[in-house]
């Protein structure tokens, strides 16, 4: 079954803050708490679930960003191997294994210490691009919304003034042995989440978080030659790490809106140019649109409908190389309609003067359907 959105499940919306976010859970829980639900307890159950879950992410900062970003594969640590194709609708095969680093490192799935250096996650975002744009290289400037390092608490997590002390449960490991007879196991410490650290007074500016959310606009060089759907990453402009972890990056999937003359084969501009039927056959200086503006090409005499001429180096930039594709013209023979009765009449004297000679391919033809009958 899919899951719901967890702003739906909540009935709040993506802008809510924090404290709409604690009211909508607080209501929800007490309406499907199972013990006040004892006439449907499953459904309750299931409802009660749903909404547990859906603050548990949206509650906590860090996994809320995640979310809005990649979906439920961004906090879902069931999703493991597949969220390459479901959760990032287009990020088909997209590396995330860092997004999952943080998160897992943060104690969920127990396979790294909490207290280690962790690297920020990367944010993905999409711009789209002229036609044009791809071609010759562009900047942009795009809006992103990141988790930086706190700068009231410098990161610790604790009031400014105040230090976070080591944990003593767990001695500032983040893990506790137990003993059970001859075995000795390993878990995350209840008492610091796996942090090592227990903060008594919390920063109030992160909630102790070490992190905040934070709206920044980044440039972005979009190299000549980039084609649609590829991804160009900005190294460091991503969430800052935790624990003196570096910042991840920022990953920008390309999309490159249609021309309506351009079409993009390889390196390659493919064009459709339309002349009239006595072009094609007496030759004409046309104006043809290449992406660096009109250029004058000859027409040669007696051109067919469908042939394609090659402009050299009017193509496309390649992509971290030098030089460019070509663009390929292919000349769209026009037959004449609406003819008047002059016109008409002009045509079938020229039809009269016309033989064998004037239409190769015609004849032919002729001569091949004459041999099959
Ligand atoms: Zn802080
Ligand atoms: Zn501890």
């Amino acid at each position: 079954m899919a899951k719901r959105d967890y702003y739906e499940v909540l009935g709040v919306e993506k802008s809510a803050s924090e404290d709409d976010i604690k009211k909508a859970y607080r209501k929800l829980a007490k309406k499907y708490h199972p013990d006040l639900n004892k006439d449907n307890k499953e459904e309750a159950e299931a409802k009660f679930k749903e909404v547990s879950e859906a603050y548990e992410v949206l509650s906590d900062a860090s996994k809320r960003q995640r979310y809005d970003q990649f979906g439920h594969a961004g906090v879902d640590g069931n999703a493991g191997g597949s969220y390459g194709a479901g959760g990032f609708g287009g990020f088909d095969g997209f590396d995330v294994g860092d997004i999952f680093e943080s998160f897992f490192g943060g104690g969920f799935g127990g396979r790294r210490s909490a207290t280690r250096a962790q690297r920020g996650s990367d944010i993905g975002q999409r711009v789209t691009i002229t036609f044009e744009e791809a071609a010759f290289g562009t900047s942009k400037t795009i809006d992103i919304t990141r988790m930086e390092k706190c700068e009231h608490c410098g990161g610790s997590g604790a009031k400014a003034g105040t230090q976070a002390e080591t944990c003593k449960t767990c001695g500032g490991t983040g893990q506790v042995r137990m003993s059970m007879g001859f075995m000795t196991t390993q878990r995350t410490c209840d008492a610091c989440h796996g942090t090592g650290k227990i903060i008594k007074t919390p920063c109030e500016h992160c909630r102790g978080q070490g992190l905040v959310r934070k709206s920044r606009k980044i440039d972005v060089n979009i190299p000549a030659g980039i084609d649609n759907g590829q991804r160009v990453s900005v190294r460091g402009q991503g969430n800052h790490g935790k624990n003196g972890g570096p910042a991840g990056d920022v990953i920008i999937a390309v999309t490159v809106k249609p021309h309506a003359l351009f079409t993009r084969q390889g390196d390659n501009v493919l064009c459709d140019f339309v002349v009239t039927f006595t072009e094609a056959a007496l030759g004409a200086k046309l104006e043809v649109p290449t992406l660096d503006g009109k250029v004058e090409f000859t027409l040669p005499e007696g051109t067919q409908s469908g042939s394609v001429f090659r402009l050299r180096d009017k193509g496309i930039t390649h992509l971290q190389m030098r030089g460019r594709g070509d663009q390929l013209v292919k000349i769209i023979v026009e037959v004449p309609k609406n003819l008047n009765s002059k016109q008409k009449e002009l045509l079938r004297q020229f039809a009269n003067e016309t033989g064998d000679k004037n239409n190769k391919q015609k004849k032919s033809f002729a001569d091949k359907i004459k041999g099959l009958f």
